[in-house]
């Protein structure tokens, strides 16, 4: 690869090397080595412990949104694939699983986990070429977290009376689950774990974009020698994800996604006696205080926005800023962005990798434009994009009012928008301003602040001097247009069972 000299290649002034002068160092090319992965020209539907052709043979292609090369046909399922999901489930759990000893459980989960940490780097790179996130991430954050989740959830298996003390928890039965694209294997993780673990079976739709991580997950289920019928995967476009929803025979429905598509899926469960939880979308507030450390800060504000190019739910795309400090603030985040490495995502140094799909660059375009045209401030680093992929400049918006759209809307990209404030009420006023309420970030060294401004934020999580931390035994879920339930700890595990009485 060459390495072109740019202006991101001059150091910032705050590092005192002279005016413009050219950084002395360079990172040489770092490309991960994808030979780990197999792909194979074709992926079927995981159904019965068995791979199956779509009922009508069509398919669809996955492509690495980095390279726009196509990856792998796979398999279109239809409602009818779904009804067989279903039934295979159903199966499953009245013949097996449902009534399998929580001990018994448990062997299989601690399997998966393991087989998961045994294949990492084949789930990273795979996981990196199919969504265009940067293989460090993919690497270090969501497949370790996948394996954890695997991990916490095989502990919980056999001690079910003691996460419901009093109680007797029984599954539901068949769980019906739907995830995105930005997180695909963690998601899966977040859905599967827990499920298993309070005995139920499921049948789990993948995104469109990204359904390779899934259907390699297939094999570890097979390789972990899980009865066949507990786990079905069906890969096909929304409308399959709606069929799953209404089967009669799913008794749980779990999704993550979008609030337009919540809302559609909780309108149509209504009046049914199935069980739903909904993570849906988030427009953050990340809260920096003028007693804040400002180094460390900016560091939890970049995490908090540009990790997987800003398509987190949680992100923390409103930087709320104390007044005093907000011009030292946006000069360090400026030098700071300037030393962000934007490229191939297979490649170890890379910081943002690709965006997932065409149809989100150009969501995120579309906002962008929105914002310089109601007159905010635009700020992005000068840096040389791939000339294929789906790539999008680490944005930084000032002069930004609460009534632009890109104060209200998720963006879902690697795009902050600061505003300011000057006391802790109009700090919390600002925050709680959307119809939203995942998450938020506040930073400043008083405890006794950090314990106000979290009881008054509606928010599900509150990070304190860090932002984007997650955990399998912690919970996370939202408020409002957020959602609702919660993944994760004890709270995880309660959307998937049904408490009697002793
Ligand atoms: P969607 O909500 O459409 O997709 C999420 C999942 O739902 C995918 O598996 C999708 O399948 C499935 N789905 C789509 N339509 C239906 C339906 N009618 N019934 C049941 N399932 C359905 O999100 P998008 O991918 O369209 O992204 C749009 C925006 O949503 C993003 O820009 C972002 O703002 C937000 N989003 C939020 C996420 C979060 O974590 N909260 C995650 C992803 C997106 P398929 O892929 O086949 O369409």
């Amino acid at each position: 690869m060459t390495v072109t000299k740019t202006d991101a290649d001059r150091a910032p002034a705050s590092w005192g090397l002279g005016d413009g002068q050219a950084i002395p160092w360079d990172y040489a090319p770092a490309p991960e080595n994808r030979e780990i992965v197999r792909l194979k020209d074709r992926y079927g539907l995981f159904i019965g412990g068995r791979e199956v052709a779509a009922s009508d043979d069509a398919v669809f292609t996955t492509v690495n949104p980095a390279s726009e090369e196509p990856l792998a046909e796979v398999a279109r399922g239809t409602a009818a694939d779904m009804d067989r999901a279903v039934r295979a489930a159903r199966l499953a759990f009245r013949r097996r699983w449902g009534g399998l000893p929580g001990r018994e459980r448990a062997k299989y989960l601690f399997r998966i986990a393991r087989i998961l940490q045994e294949r990492s780097r084949e789930f990273a790179v795979l996981e990196t070429m199919d969504s265009g996130k940067p293989i460090k991430e993919s690497r270090d954050v969501d497949v370790p977290l996948a394996a954890a989740h695997f991990w916490y959830y095989a502990g919980w298996a056999d001690k079910l009376d003691y996460a419901f003390p009093g109680r007797v928890a029984r599954p539901l039965g068949v769980a019906g689950q739907i995830i995105p694209w930005n997180f695909p294997l963690l998601m899966l993780a977040w859905k599967i774990a827990p499920a298993l673990a309070a005995g139920n079976t499921v049948v789990l739709k993948p995104a469109s974009t990204t359904p390779l991580t899934a259907l390699l997950f297939a094999d570890v289920c097979r390789q972990a020698d899980l009865p066949s019928g507990v786990v079905n995967i069906v890969t096909g476009p929304g409308e399959v994800g709606m069929s799953l929803v209404r089967h009669p025979g799913v008794n749980k429905v779990a999704f993550t996604g979008s609030t337009e598509i919540g809302r559609r899926i909780a309108a149509g469960l209504a009046g049914s006696n199935k069980a739903l939880t909904l993570e849906l979308g988030g427009k953050a507030a990340n809260i920096v205080f003028d007693d804040a450390p400002l180094d460390q800060a900016v560091e939890g504000i970049v995490n908090g926005i540009y990790f997987n190019q800003g398509e987190v739910c949680c992100a923390g795309s409103r930087l709320l800023v104390q007044e005093s400090v907000v011009q030292p603030l946006i000069d360090k985040l400026k030098d700071r962005l300037a030393t962000i490495r934007v490229g191939d995502p297979l490649d170890k140094n890379t910081d943002v990798g690709a965006i997932n799909s065409r149809a989100q660059l150009e969501k995120i375009t579309e906002l962008v434009a929105s914002g310089v045209a109601e007159g905010a401030e635009i700020y992005q680093p000068a840096c040389d994009l791939p000339d294929r992929g789906y790539f999008f400049r680490p944005t930084l918006f000032t002069n930004v009012a609460q009534s632009h759209r890109i104060a209200r809307e998720e963006i879902f990209g690697p795009v902050l928008s600061v505003l300011t404030f000057r006391t802790p009420e109009e700090a919390v006023e600002k925050a709680n301003n959307t119809p939203y309420g995942l998450s938020a970030g506040v930073w400043t060294e008083k405890g006794s602040r950090i314990l106000a401004m979290v009881r008054r934020m509606k928010a599900g999580v509150v990070w304190a001097n860090t932002f984007n931390r997650f955990d399998p035994t912690s919970p996370f879920g939202g408020y409002k247009e957020s959602g609702y339930g919660r993944e994760g700890g004890r709270h995880g595990l309660h959307a998937y069972v049904r408490l009697d009485d002793r």
